[in-house]
């Protein structure tokens, strides 16, 4: 058994076999064989063990022919693994003692073994886990071969263990039988882990080497909540999760009970909690947990889950299927937000130097105008389907801004000589998350109809903490004081000059900021469905008046600590159950 800590980024738990994704998407997710099958599984094994010592001499006399005896002396260490019968043995006894598939064995011990070496203390030795590492991959290769499983094709439950995912990845996979996932990389605000939430699956980000630790076919607990994972927990902690999993279900079916009911506090102010989204089909779901309206659709996923640039019509259906879903609610189409951690497929393949200060969102669709036209196109002739709000991501500029709605305005001109309707009072707002627009939200206010804070990106442009880097993650909080003020700033800001502001980024669904949030004025939050409930409670259970004090307090503290401390205490007053 092994314990990981890492960050949870979303909740729940789920124990499950593991499906390792390596760079090359390999995936083990059978672990057992009928007994009756060992010989067949130990010939398969030699057979690998045979072709892979063939290639490695192919590719060692090729190396030494091309680049020095030196270097090509490199793989005579991978074919003395390959060769060493100590080695094989221990496979063939995994095969036939615990009735392994040849994958699963290999993988066991390979793992086993790059592990000793990780322990010593000689450089050149411990560097010798990525060979390791290396020989691993080439025999399960061979192993899988023809009968490479992907994420495609599950037929069981699993849990996904992963370097990272990419956003596209996770919101492709599939939803029936991936019950949770954990990865090396990513951070709390980084999009793979938003979806996840989305979804409402457990995953934890940020666990360093947990794909050198975990082999395909391990079980797997994987604690959202506590951002754990452990790899083949024993008895004990199975059965403490088996617990702790039931009392989460109890606590999810108790929240539900509050769905049908305002989000207003006991004096009587009403705020609306609306949802995130990235596709129309978490509608449903989030109307389900009580959602008032969509406050953020992240429209670009469109580009990322699908091989090809959408049309205007894959656009345009996919607003009408929204508004249908949503019988008159409002829904707030946030233009392309492409780029930093979310590329296509094709984009990814040249990155950027420092891709979030780069060509992204905004930037890319005035840069691309045909394709930014291709979307404005579908908003406008959907908006007479329903109540439709455009919202513009990472302004930093007021130009910017004006450029945007100088190409709307372009839009609307052709749509009209076109014969085609569409509604020109159309409410346009923008995202506040870039420090910049935060510090100046007077002079923008003038020129937009409402404000969304975009908490993941201000945080992470006002701290200078890469939301995707786990090696920052500690850094990356909403509660440091000068990021409370940006957002009180801007709130302001939208009550001085009457128009809406909301708050979408993750901090919205946090229920140790909703306190702060309600008492700084704010009254709209969009948040990943499943996080509606749980702040609807808080709402709920306090005066807009003791929620004024928090605030006024809260903006007293110059540390993130004391702010941290101050509102887990107050929330936990009114909720003692809370965190
Ligand atoms: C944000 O930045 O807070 C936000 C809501 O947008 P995204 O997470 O998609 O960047
Ligand atoms: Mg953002």
């Amino acid at each position: 058994m092994e314990i990981k800590k890492g960050i949870g980024v979303s909740p729940g738990i789920v124990i499950s076999t593991a499906v390792v994704l390596d760079a090359e998407n390999l995936v083990i997710p059978q672990r057992r064989i009928d007994p009756a099958r060992t010989d067949e599984e130990v010939k398969r094994l030699e057979h690998a063990f045979a072709a892979g010592v063939e290639d490695l001499t192919k590719l060692r006399n090729e190396t030494t022919a091309a680049h020095g005896k030196e270097i090509g002396g490199i793989f005579d260490f991978h074919l003395g693994i390959l060769r060493d019968k100590s080695i094989t043995k221990q496979i063939v006894k995994e095969i036939k003692e615990q009735h392994s598939t040849a994958e699963y064995a290999v993988s066991t011990v390979m793992r086993r073994y790059a592990h000793q070496f990780t322990a010593m203390k000689d450089r050149y030795l411990s560097e010798r886990v990525k060979d390791i590492h290396d020989i691993e991959r080439r025999v399960l290769k061979l192993l899988i071969g023809a009968k490479h499983e992907d994420l495609g094709h599950l037929t069981q439950s699993v849990v996904v263990i992963a370097h990272d995912l990419l956003p596209s990845q996770t919101a492709a996979l599939d939803r029936v039988h991936v019950k949770g996932f954990a990865t090396d990389a990513g951070g709390r605000t980084s999009h793979t882990a938003i979806v996840a939430r989305a979804m409402g699956i457990p995953a934890v980000v940020g666990l360093g080497d947990l794909t050198a630790e975990v082999s395909g076919g391990d079980t797997i607990i994987i604690d959202g909540n506590r951002g754990v994972v452990i790899i083949n927990p024993d008895e004990e902690q199975l059965a403490e999760h088996r617990e702790f999993e039931k009392k989460l279900v109890k606590l999810e079916a108790e929240l539900t009970t509050i769905r049908d009911l305002p989000a207003q506090t006991l004096d009587g102010h009403s705020v609306s909690l609306q949802a995130n989204i990235e596709f129309p089909e978490e509608i449903p779901d989030a109307l389900r947990r009580g959602a008032s309206g969509i406050g953020l659709y992240r429209t670009e996923f469109l580009y990322l889950a699908s091989p090809t640039e959408p049309t205007e019509d894959d656009h345009y259906k996919a607003y009408v299927e929204s508004l249908k879903l949503l019988a008159g609610r409002p829904l707030v189409l946030r233009t392309l937000d492409l780029g930093a951690d979310k590329y296509t497929q094709e984009k990814a393949a040249q990155p950027e130097r420092n891709p979030f200060l780069g060509d992204r969102s905004i930037r890319m669709c005035l840069h691309d105008i045909p394709m930014f036209k291709r979307q404005l196109r579908a908003i406008m002739r959907a908006s007479v389907l329903g109540d439709v709000r455009i919202m513009f991501p990472m302004i930093s500029t007021l130009m910017e801004l004006r450029q945007a709605k100088m190409v709307l305005n372009d839009v609307m001109e052709e749509l009209e000589d076109e014969g085609l309707p569409f509604r020109r009072e159309i409410s346009t707002g923008i995202m506040v998350e870039v420090p910049s627009v935060a510090m100046m939200p007077n002079e923008f206010a003038k020129e937009v109809n409402f404000f969304s804070i975009g908490t993941n990106d201000l945080i992470q442009y006002t701290l200078a903490v890469d939301r995707t880097n786990e090696k920052v993650a500690g850094l990356f909080s909403p509660a440091h004081p000068a990021v409370l003020r940006l957002i009180r700033d801007v709130i302001r800001a939208g009550t001085r000059n009457s128009i809406a502001v909301s708050v979408c980024g993750e901090m919205a669904g946090e229920p140790l900021y909703t306190l702060l949030l309600l008492g700084l004025g704010l009254t709209i939050f969009s948040m990943n469905g499943p996080d509606i409930p749980e702040v609807k409670k808080i709402i709920r259970s306090t005066t807009m008046e003791h929620a004024k004090q928090v605030a006024r307090r809260v903006m007293s503290f110059d540390s993130e600590r004391q702010v941290m401390h101050f509102l887990r205490e107050e929330t936990r007053k009114i909720i003692p159950e809370a965190f």
